[in-house]
């Protein structure tokens, strides 16, 4: 196996006296897609955000991209446009239109000028199917499109690696699709992928790999039908019998 694009090793994080990560080694290859399951509080957006370092892990090595993000040498800001994140909540200034979302993180955080861009983050919507909403701000769009904005907002900073924490938990059902659909368009680009999730649907048809953690720890992992149809673990079959 070549290098993983992201090495997660020992990961342990505390916050005050509750030990939420337990020793979480998690490595992903480049272009694969990784689904991680488990109960509410088991650590998964803990382990995500540890991941970028929205959270400080306790102890534990990181590496993305080749970069050791727990080094105090390391420019977090510029390590974090190699792995972009979409959250369950959309996150988009609500004054600024679709393409004022986009074009604001390549402004910013790229240091592109104001036409290059509006090239890219042109580009970028249209990759989400929303080159006709680009001047539509937040309030004007189904959650489904905003959402998709936000895809269009991380891709557009050209990440070696996407970080998805239950990016189709708040929309009414009928916007899934639609989500998912970029989502499984991105996987077929190539894109390296970490979903939360709980659509057991996208990881049977597009999961390399479901992982299931419990209290902080990963208690098992393999292919989606192993861990579906076959899983070895008592609490592996409890989780999956209450979400089928
Ligand atoms: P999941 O995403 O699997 O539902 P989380 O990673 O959000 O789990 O949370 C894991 C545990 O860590 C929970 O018990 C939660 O209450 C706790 N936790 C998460 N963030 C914080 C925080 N900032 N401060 C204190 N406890 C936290
Ligand atoms: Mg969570």
């Amino acid at each position: 196996m070549t290098a993983p694009i992201v090495a997660a090793h020992g990961i342990h994080k505390h916050f005050g006296q509750v030990h939420v990560l337990k020793g979480v080694d998690l490595d992903v290859a480049e272009r694969e897609l990784v689904f991680v399951i488990g109960p509410s509080g088991s650590g998964k957006s803990t382990l995500l955000r540890c991941l970028n370092r929205l959270e400080e892990p306790s102890s534990g090595s990181i590496t993305v991209a080749g970069i050791d993000m727990l080094s105090p040498k390391t420019d977090i800001n510029h390590a974090r446009q190699h792995i972009g994140m979409v959250f369950q909540s959309f996150n988009l200034y609500p004054h600024m239109t679709a393409l004022g979302n986009v074009m604001l993180a390549l402004r910013k955080v790229a240091g592109k000028s104001r036409a290059e861009a509006e090239t890219i983050a042109r580009a970028a919507l249209e990759r989400v199917g929303l080159a006709e909403r680009a001047h539509h701000r937040p309030a004007e769009l189904s959650g489904g499109q905003q959402q998709r904005v936000a895809i269009a907002r991380a891709i557009a900073l050209e990440p070696r690696v996407m970080l998805f924490d239950e990016p189709t938990s708040a929309l009414d059902p009928e916007l899934v699709g639609s989500v998912l659909a970029v989502m499984r368009s991105l996987r077929e680009s190539g894109m390296t992928m970490i979903v939360v999730s709980h659509e057991m649907g996208f990881a049977r048809a597009a999961a390399d790999r479901v992982v299931f953690m419990d209290h902080g720890l990963i208690v098992e992992q393999g292919p989606p039908a192993q861990i579906f149809e076959n899983p070895a673990h008592e609490r592996t079959r409890a989780f999956i019998g209450q979400i089928r």
